[in-house]
């Protein structure tokens, strides 16, 4: 019989997190991942810099980064690596190799391939879940699990109320397709930089371009000539829908190509750039959220609440990508101010050996939006890895769990709450 502690399902950001905390607490962790390596959206869907969330504190001269603890800790195993760069573009290969020695130095299980499918409930409790593989249909016993799926998978299974994107029409921010081109001039390209986004517009208007955003947005990369396109845009999709997804990955797939034409005709410093790789899958901004014990809102957001039950901090702009369309909408928090993200966030209705770590936590769209990016999710994992360590080691449930206890042990461990 497999049987562990504590079960993660989902190697993004939140569930590496989640359950490399769990296992330095002396936990017996199983991570189930469907890809073939840890990371997510980092390296599923190629996502890529760190987004910033930091910020100056009182009087300071210097930005204090909220998002310290384990993310910190990633982030030094990477630069050990000469792997990212000041404007924290890093590289992909060598996160997923530090991500499988972290995790193995903490020994965690770590079963790749493989897709949670079904769960058994009992009394309140998840008992076990059901994975797919080439093994055939596995059976996992646990005493508490993680849903660190992004999409919410275990919860939602598992009969927890949830809520998909937006209140007023269910749209989910837009998904993406994230690409890479190689061969670029880049002295060319910085120069011709600014006449990209015009000419982009004047051929959408043309009808020359279909692609819906209403700019183009590229970053740098870490390997010299390469340059990383976070810009297809596919809309009013719904990303938990098999046949959706489908659609939206052959959209966005024309947009690749459009983009990459348009880029290689008309900028210079493109000539001689070659379409290099595509995300292995389309990058899923948002989906399902649980509805759990606090619903984290806007409000709660610009107003920079500051809970006693706070697990982490952020101030990363709220930045929606329009659902429907053309547009994105942000909200800076001014200098200094940040806000804070409660645990009974992460606690879903209904069950009591279960955590949700990540985008799929209790939000509401717009709160949402803002607490999705890397630095924060990876804040709310290891919160979730210490939560059930401490329920696991004193048999209680997640409800239990004390909260003074669980933000010394965060505090601890370097994390800012
Ligand atoms: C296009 C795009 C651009 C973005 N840009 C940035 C950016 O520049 N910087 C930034 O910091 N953030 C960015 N974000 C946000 C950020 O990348 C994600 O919100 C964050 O990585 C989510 O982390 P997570 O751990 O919650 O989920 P994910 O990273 O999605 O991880 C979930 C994991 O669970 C696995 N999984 C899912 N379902 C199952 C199942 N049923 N069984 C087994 N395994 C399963 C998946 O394979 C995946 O590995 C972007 C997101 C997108 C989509």
């Amino acid at each position: 019989m497999l049987k562990y502690d504590i079960v993660v399902v989902g190697g993004g950001f939140a569930g590496i997190a989640a359950a490399i905390t769990a296992g330095r607490n002396g936990r017996s962790v199983l991570l189930v991942e469907k890809g073939n390596s840890l990371g997510g959206a980092a390296s599923n869907g190629l996502v890529n810099p760190f987004m910033p969330n930091r910020t100056r504190l009182g009087d300071d001269t210097e930005a204090t980064e909220l998002s310290q603890g384990l993310f910190a800790e990633i982030v030094e195993r990477l630069k050990e690596m000469d792997a990212i760069r000041k404007s924290r573009i890093f590289h992909e290969e060598y996160l997923k190799l530090i991500l499988n020695r972290m995790a193995c130095e903490a020994k965690v299980n770590l079963l790749y391939h493989s897709h949670l499918i079904d769960v058994n409930k009992n009394d309140g409790r998840i008992e076990s879940i059901i994975v797919a593989n080439k093994s055939g249909r596995m059976e996992i016993f646990a005493d508490f699990f993680i849903d660190a799926t992004g999409d919410a998978d275990l919860a939602v299974m598992s009969g927890c109320p949830w809520r998909l994107g937006r209140e007023s029409d269910n749209l989910c921010q837009p998904m993406t397709l994230s690409f890479r081109v190689a061969n670029v001039d880049m002295e060319k390209y910085k120069t011709a930089r600014h006449t990209i986004t015009p000419l982009y517009n004047e051929m959408q208007k043309q009808g020359k371009i279909k692609n819906v955003r209403e700019d183009v947005l590229v970053f740098g990369n870490i390997i010299d000539g390469v340059l990383h396109f976070n810009s297809t845009r596919v809309v009013k999709r719904n990303p938990v829908d098999a046949f959706d997804l489908t659609k939206a990955e052959i959209e966005a797939r024309e947009q690749v190509f459009e983009l990459f034409e348009f880029m290689k005709n008309n900028i210079d410093g493109f000539q001689n750039a070659q379409l290099l790789m595509t995300a292995s899958a389309i990058g899923v901004r948002e989906s399902r959220m649980i509805d759990g014990e606090y619903v984290l809102t806007a409000d709660d957001l610009v107003s920079c609440r500051k809970f006693e039950d706070s697990i982490a901090v952020g101030n990363y702009d709220i930045d929606i990508h329009n659902p429907e369309g053309s547009g994105t909408s942000h909200y800076y928090f001014p200098e200094g101010q940040y806000y804070s993200i409660p645990y009974r966030s992460l606690i879903p209705k209904n069950v009591d050996n279960l955590l949700v770590a990540g985008r799929c936590i209790s939000a509401t769209h717009e709160a949402q939006a803002s607490i999705r990016i890397m630095p924060i999710v990876c804040c709310l994992g290891e919160a979730a890895g210490e939560a059930v360590s401490i329920a696991s080691e004193n048999k209680i449930s997640v409800r239990e769990v004390d909260i003074t206890r669980l933000r010394e042990k965060l505090i601890k461990s370097g994390a800012m709450i």
